[in-house]
């Protein structure tokens, strides 16, 4: 007897690994970290030691960042181009504004990507010839 039980051995929903992605934990456990660093992969869990490094979100996590902030873009040019605002002073607020928007925003849109890849099995490059 290993102490594991069938429920242990089941994967979380869809949703819930996205969650636990967005809260950069451990789509299995929820506990143990996603992320080494800022965008950089744990190779595995330190808690439950289920093997994230080999997932490879590649471009998605910056294409659904980009996706996700476009409206958003779009809004604040607008905003800069029709406003009664000083080019000088809503330039570089604006700048700061949707720079600070995607560092934000990446790290969670890409631990969700992480966790929805692995709760789907794709995205480990496994049987690839490069
Ligand atoms: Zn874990």
């Amino acid at each position: 007897m290993t102490g594991h039980t069938p429920a242990q051995d089941q994967k979380p929903s869809l949703m819930t690994a996205i969650g636990r992605g967005l809260r950069f934990r451990c789509p299995n456990c929820g506990q143990g970290r996603i992320f080494r660093a800022y965008l950089k992969q744990a190779d595995a869990c330190d808690h439950c030691g289920e093997p994230l490094g080999s997932i490879r979100a590649d471009d998605g996590p910056a294409w659904l960042t980009v996706l996700s902030l476009g409206p958003f873009l779009v809004a604040i040019t607008f905003f800069v181009s029709f406003g009664h605002f000083p080019l000088w002073a809503a330039l570089p607020v604006a700048a700061i504004a949707v720079t600070g928007a995607v560092l934000l925003l990446l790290p969670r849109i890409k631990g969700a990507f992480i966790a929805a890849l692995w709760v789907s099995g794709m995205g480990t490059g496994a049987g690839k010839a490069d």
